[in-house]
């Protein structure tokens, strides 16, 4: 991408538009094109259409999505494809028929199905059913990736889309029962240390291994991908690395210094045991994460405390 070009980073002000557009700045990006829900609603087709004629964007990163955990997901099915399919049709129909030179579409590993064999590799797509609590979520995904797909095969037009695995960083959901483990994990050790509580109550067994990427791995793997990546399929964005539950959970303690114990809640569902993409094709192309999970949970841990008044 050229310093110079106008860059349209759909969903800035989520945990991955933002370090994209962290990244984009330090790089020196200068004509960055980002609007707030207020000022363009991307599930309106008109207004998309408009604004891409208008503004006419070289390059366009789709970070835009309605998210959420599996409480969201069952109960706004709804929302959850509705509102993807809207904002991503729009954004990159718009983004075609405008003259955007090339478009980074962004989802979630969770368009594999449910039992795929573990790495996961981007072959396993559509081979089996999803995850029922987010196929609302997932189906959508599958559409933009296969919407980006025929627009290369039909319209010869650069369109890629990248799946990143668990990401977290500033910026994250850190709400106690919404949120995803690492954040959820930061929240509750931090208010048992600041409230000199004796112990810290952990969901399940602890034996789940999850793979994590901080977000700004995942924003420097985005510009490499706009840089070096043009082929129809989608492609695994992941760290390589997994840990146990059991292993983050310490590690917060450690990071946030609560001297307390730890306690296991078996009552709680574990979630499926191993979640690993296969990240073998990211490699390849010669791009690698730099950030260690130790590194990135203090300085996520250092946000939540600047960030959060508890
Ligand atoms: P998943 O990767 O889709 O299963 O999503 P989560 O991030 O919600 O959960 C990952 C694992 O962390 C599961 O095994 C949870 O049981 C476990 N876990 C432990 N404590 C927590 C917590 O406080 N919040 C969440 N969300 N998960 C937790």
């Amino acid at each position: 991408m050229d310093k110079d070009a106008k860059i349209f980073v759909a969903g800035h002000r989520g945990l991955v538009g933002a370090a994209i557009v962290r990244r984009l700045e330090k790089e020196g990006f200068s004509r960055l094109l980002l609007r707030s829900h207020k000022e363009l609603d991307l599930t309106r087709q008109e207004a998309v259409e408009d604004f891409f004629h208008k503004e006419k964007p070289k390059y366009v990163i789709v970070a835009a999505a309605k998210v959420g955990g599996i409480h969201a997901n069952n109960t706004y099915p709804a929302d959850f494809i509705g509102i993807n399919l809207q904002i991503q049709t729009n954004v990159i129909d718009a983004a075609y028929r405008s003259g955007v030179a090339k478009l980074l579409f962004l989802g979630s590993s969770c368009i594999y199905p449910k039992f795929a064999p573990q790495p996961i590799t981007e072959e396993a797509l559509l081979t089996g059913p999803l995850e029922p609590t987010n196929e609302w979520y997932a189906v959508a995904k599958i559409a933009g990736i296969k919407m980006c797909q025929a627009y290369r095969i039909q319209h010869k037009w650069d369109a890629i889309s990248g799946m990143p695995t668990n990401l977290y960083g500033p910026h994250d959901n850190f709400h106690p029962e919404n949120s995803h483990v690492l954040p959820a994990l930061i929240r509750r050790f931090h208010e048992a240390k600041v409230n000199g509580a004796k112990e810290v109550v952990v969901w399940g067994t602890g034996s789940p291994l999850r793979e994590f990427l901080h977000v700004d791995d995942l924003a420097d793997a985005a510009v490499f991908l706009m840089d070096k990546y043009s082929d129809v399929p989608h492609i695994n964005m992941g760290s390589g690395s997994e840990v146990s539950i059991k292993e983050l959970a310490e590690m917060v303690k450690e990071v946030v210094g609560f001297p307390g114990e730890l306690k296991w809640d078996a009552s709680k569902p574990d979630g499926t045991p191993r979640k690993l993409m296969d990240s073998s094709k990211l490699a390849t192309l010669g791009w690698k994460p730099r950030i260690t999970l130790r590194e990135g949970l203090t300085e996520t841990y250092k946000w939540y405390v600047d960030n959060y008044n508890v």
